[in-house]
Order: C-alpha cells, then structure tokens, then sequence
C-alpha cells in the first residue's frame, strides 16, 4: 500500500536524535534533529546587562542562522530577512515557556545553526534551545516543543519534510515515478504549520499557517500536534535525565 513518500503513516515523526551539551564552552547546548533536518543550539548567559540593570526581567536574545552548506543550493552566508524573522519567531515561541523575571538585570543569548535542512528548521530550532535552556539551568515552566503538521494534499499529517511541504499534485501527475502518491495524498498542494506547545498547558505559543485550510482541518491538524507534542517532550525529558544522571549532576 502506498503511504508518505518516506514510507511513514500519516501520525509518524521523523526519526528524532538528540544530542545534549556538544558545545564545551556554552552553558547549555544541544542537537536536535527531525529526520534530515539538524538545528544545533548554544545557550549564553545569564550574564549581566551592560545596558540597563532596571529591567524587571531578563532579556533574551536568539539568533537563528543557517549554514551555507545546510541546503542543496549554497546558502548565502549573510543573515537574510528570513532568518531575522525566524530568529523573533522562535523568541517569541520560547518566552511565555521562561520565568526570565527570576533572573532581572540580565541577558540569555541564544545562538542556533541549522546544519542541515529539510523543512522544519524552525520547530527543529525551538526543540534545541528548549533542551539548551533547560540544560544552562534558566528557570523555566515547562519544555517548549515545536513541530509542524499540515495538509498535503486532502490528508492531515505531522511533520512535513521538504519533499511533502512542496507537493502539488498536478506536477506529480507529470512524473510517472511519483504519480502514485496521488492515491495517498489526495489532489492539491500542501499547507505548512508550524508550531510550538507548552505541552503541561497544552498552550500553543507558536501558530503559522502557510497555505489553505478548512476550519476541521485545522482543528484536527492542531489536535494531532497537541498528540505528538507529548511524544517528542517525554523524548526530550529522557534524554536530559539520562544525561544528567551520566553525568553525575542528577539531583531528584
Ligand atoms: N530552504 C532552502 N533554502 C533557503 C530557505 C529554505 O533550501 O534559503 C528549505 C529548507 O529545507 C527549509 C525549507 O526550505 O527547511 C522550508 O523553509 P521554511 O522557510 O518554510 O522554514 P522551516 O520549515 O525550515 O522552518
């Protein structure tokens, strides 16, 4: 039976892989990878402010960037408009997560490289300086996790790569290799979005749409990232038990 163009059902994440502090000089870092998709994050701070010690709260700063050899075509080494978007993106997804008044008169910064893409760079991005923060010892409530789901074509599912995220049925028809997702897919194009969730609170702090959608497609789309969302944070709760147990910081 024809299923994803990966083989995967309609539910199924990429393989997920995590790394925890690779980065020897930051205070919390981490790899994060959906599938092909690798973002790597480094988390600074909390170190004073040299601008203003009156802030009631910390100040957080996230530049997300993406390496020229990450995509098939070179990626300009400048900052585009782009990642500049997608650096307050991921901020804005991150902070409702931190209890940065705990930390007043200070600035955590947080440094993310894609090393590699295959769509999903963002929510790779937020699930990397979630695990990062949570490492560097930043107060916070809860893991922030970021995925995507999406319609591809007629059928809702969770994690699109690039391949899903530039489907088009009627370019499919053209290639006599491809033409059989069809049947999996249905007719249309895809619709992209990606998320992030306080998975405790089951609040979205990130929703984007890129494309069309009915409202019950929505809705179902949203509840199935609500559904994985809790997958992917008890992966990412292991990961760091497991790593601060071997590496002998396991207070619990
Ligand atoms: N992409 C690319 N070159 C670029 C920007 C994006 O090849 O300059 C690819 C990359 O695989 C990326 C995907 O297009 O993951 C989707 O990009 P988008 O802006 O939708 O963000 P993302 O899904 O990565 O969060």
């Amino acid at each position: 039976m024809v299923k994803r163009f990966d083989g995967r059902e309609y539910n199924e994440l990429r393989k997920i892989n995590i790394k925890l502090n690779v980065v020897d000089n930051a205070k919390g870092s981490a790899i994060f990878s959906f599938g092909d998709t690798v973002a790597l994050a480094a988390v600074y701070g909390p170190k004073p402010s040299k601008m203003s010690l009156d802030y009631d709260k910390a100040f957080l700063r996230v530049r997300y960037n993406m390496l020229t050899f990450s995509t098939p075509e070179r990626k300009k080494p400048t900052p585009g408009r782009r990642e500049i978007e997608l650096s307050e993106v991921i901020k804005r997804a991150l902070e409702p997560a931190l209890l940065l008044e705990e930390i007043p008169g200070s600035i955590v910064d947080i440094y993310i490289e894609i090393l590699n893409a295959d769509a999903g760079t963002r929510t790779a991005s937020i699930n990397a300086a979630s695990l990062a923060l949570s490492l560097a010892g930043i107060p916070m409530k809860d893991l922030v996790v970021g995925l995507a789901v999406g319609k591809i074509g007629e059928k809702i599912v969770v994690d699109l790569n690039k391949e899903e995220e530039d489907y088009d049925s009627e370019k499919l028809k053209k290639d006599p290799e491809k033409s059989k997702y069809i049947e999996y897919y249905g007719e249309g194009r895809a619709t992209d979005i990606p998320v992030a969730i306080i998975p405790s609170e089951k609040k979205f702090t990130l929703i984007q749409l890129d494309g069309e959608i009915s409202n019950k497609e929505l809705n179902d789309a949203l509840n199935l990232a609500l559904e994985k969302s809790l997958e992917i944070k008890n992966l990412m709760k292991s990961n760091i038990l497991k790593h601060l147990s071997s590496s002998g910081n396991f207070i619990y």
